[in-house]
């Protein structure tokens, strides 16, 4: 189908469904076929994988999924959204949708549940108001993802990819890049979407596992003072510990282990490499076990 046909089509399901696009869960429903074809591209999509998509929307995306993948799930917050679903996507025998809060769905026991045996995707759309919270949910699953892959503003496919010093750089960048590879397969502009969004967009894919595996003795420890030390981002890094209800160490431990990574002890978190969360976490936590 091309790009007029898409956009034309989806305008007919929005007009002819009397569906009202609501602002609050984000729909900004894709129209343009190459970003499609982009999307499953990055994603890597083979007939043995599962793919959980989130917020399919009225399906566009969910139908392309579908033809490559062996199965989808897509879990979609807006009851109206459900019959036109059924109905858009009523030629595909692999596709399950689910009518929940991503945010309220238990992922583990999504995959328990089914039985999930193969390499599972995730490819998604994102509702830009909780894209954090939502990427967070998915990276602490304990189901092991192959890849995920996402559209989401623009503004946060560099804050997945920032590096220390900059601005960018925080709590999402290092959860992220601590569980996979990050790279950008496209830039996106408003006119992609109906209705357009007031921002501009990228598509982002995340390989995993990393390639190079960061190697922490206690990970939720690492989680910990990651936050700890972007709560206040203009605070040094010992103040942001000492200050994190979470964190019960003495000044003489945190200025040693601190001191440990040799930057001084005035130093900030955002100035520190994910490598070096992962060293002071190693220093803390042999600190618990003496
Ligand atoms: N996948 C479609 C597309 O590409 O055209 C729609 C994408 S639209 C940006 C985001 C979708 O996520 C909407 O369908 C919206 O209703 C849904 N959504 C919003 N919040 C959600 C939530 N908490 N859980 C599940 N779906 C949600």
């Amino acid at each position: 189908m091309n790009e007029l046909s898409i956009r034309v089509r989806t305008l007919k399901i929005i007009n002819g469904y009397d569906f009202l696009v609501k602002k609050k869960y984000g729909q900004n429903f894709l129209v343009k076929e190459e970003v499609f074809e982009k999307i499953v591209s990055a994603a890597g999509i083979t007939g043995e994988d599962v793919v959980l998509e989130i917020g399919p929307g009225i399906g566009a995306l969910t139908g392309y999924l579908a033809r490559n993948a062996k199965s989808v799930i897509a879990v979609e917050i807006d009851k109206n959204l459900i019959p036109i679903l059924e109905e858009t996507l009523a030629d595909h025998d692999n596709i399950e949708i689910i009518n929940r809060d991503i945010l309220k769905v238990d992922i583990d026991e999504l995959v328990r549940e089914r039985g999930i045996d193969r390499p599972l995707k995730v490819v998604a759309n994102l509702p830009y108001y909780i894209t954090t919270p939502i990427i967070m949910e998915l990276l602490k699953a304990s189901v092991k993802f192959t890849g995920m892959t996402f559209m989401v503003q623009k503004e946060v496919a560099d804050r997945m990819q920032a590096g220390p010093r900059t601005k960018a750089y925080g709590a999402l960048t290092l959860a992220v890049q601590y569980y996979g590879d990050v790279s950008v397969a496209a830039e996106v502009p408003p006119g992609a979407f109906i209705p357009e969004p007031e921002v501009e967009s990228a598509v982002v894919h995340i390989s995993m596992p990393r390639a190079n595996p960061i190697e922490v003795r206690n990970e939720e420890l690492l989680f910990k003072l990651i936050r700890a030390s972007f709560n206040q981002r203009r605070k040094t890094l010992y103040n942001g510990i000492k200050n994190y209800p979470e964190l019960n160490y003495s000044k003489e431990v945190i200025t040693g282990n601190i001191e440990k990574l040799g930057h001084g002890p005035m130093v900030r978190g955002e100035e520190l490499t994910l490598e070096e969360f992962a060293f002071l976490a190693d220093y803390f936590d042999m600190e618990s076990a003496l």
